[in-house]
């Protein structure tokens, strides 16, 4: 898997390559609009990270350019803060996703990941995440626990799929409202423990076995205390 970060913050640039070089992709950075588009013409990449605002060329001229030259690479948008326009813009022009600036890294991956699984490209990552009769397929999204299925909501999906990859590790409820809701309110605090009700309910409950734990005060655990 060959990646460009089209990038002009330095900071922002080599926090992205070096995140995206520890995952194994291979990574190409350009630091300008015009250099971006040089190198996504001359190579194949898979996809490409393309800030909004550059020198040279922006964002959108880019996107239009390689559309127009039938490149066949993802493009994931960085865009503003609350700029709706640009989304709106970007994905009208050909964007297969957007990411609004600040971002963390994690979530960077998660769209990285699901733009390269949707371009079919080489798996980097298991199909399916689990932890002892429970399975998540990620492909086709579907979730059994002792081989019976369990029907979740979009959200309780995406919550799972959270914990499974980080099973083990304390997931604080900041850190889900981040990753899983894109968002940070403490209003927030009702909705994720809700949704974990819900999703506990349908994982764990008639199991003898729990395996998503609540940590006093601090969040989330999804672990096989059996094991
Ligand atoms: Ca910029």
């Amino acid at each position: 898997m060959r990646l460009l970060i089209v990038e002009d913050e330095p900071k922002v640039a080599r926090f992205v390559e070096r995140g995206l070089r520890e995952e194994g992709y291979a990574v190409d950075v350009a630091v300008n609009g015009e250099a971006g588009l040089d190198l996504a013409l001359v190579h194949d990449h898979d996809l490409v990270i393309l800030d909004v605002m550059l020198p040279k060329m922006d964002g959108f001229e880019v996107l239009e350019a390689l559309r127009a030259a039938k490149r066949p690479c993802k493009v994931l948008m960085l865009t503003a803060r609350d700029s709706v326009k640009d989304r709106v813009r970007g994905l009208d022009g050909g964007a297969d996703d957007y990411l609004v600036k600040p971002f963390a890294f994690a979530e960077l991956l998660a769209r990285v990941r699901a733009l390269l699984r949707r371009s079919g490209g080489t798996e980097m990552e298991p199909a399916a995440l689990s932890l002892a009769d429970l399975v998540l397929d990620v492909k086709s999204r579907k979730v059994t626990r002792a081989g019976r299925p369990v029907a979740l909501s979009a959200r309780e999906f995406s919550v799972l799929e959270h914990l499974l990859r980080h099973q083990g590790e304390v997931i604080s409820r900041t850190r889900l409202s981040e990753q899983v809701w894109d968002q940070h309110f403490d209003s927030m605090t009702n909705v994720i423990d809700v949704t974990l009700y819900h999703l506990r309910e349908k994982v764990d409950r008639g199991f003898s076995t729990p395996l998503i734990h609540t940590v006093r005060g601090v969040g989330y655990v999804l672990k096989n205390p059996a094991a």
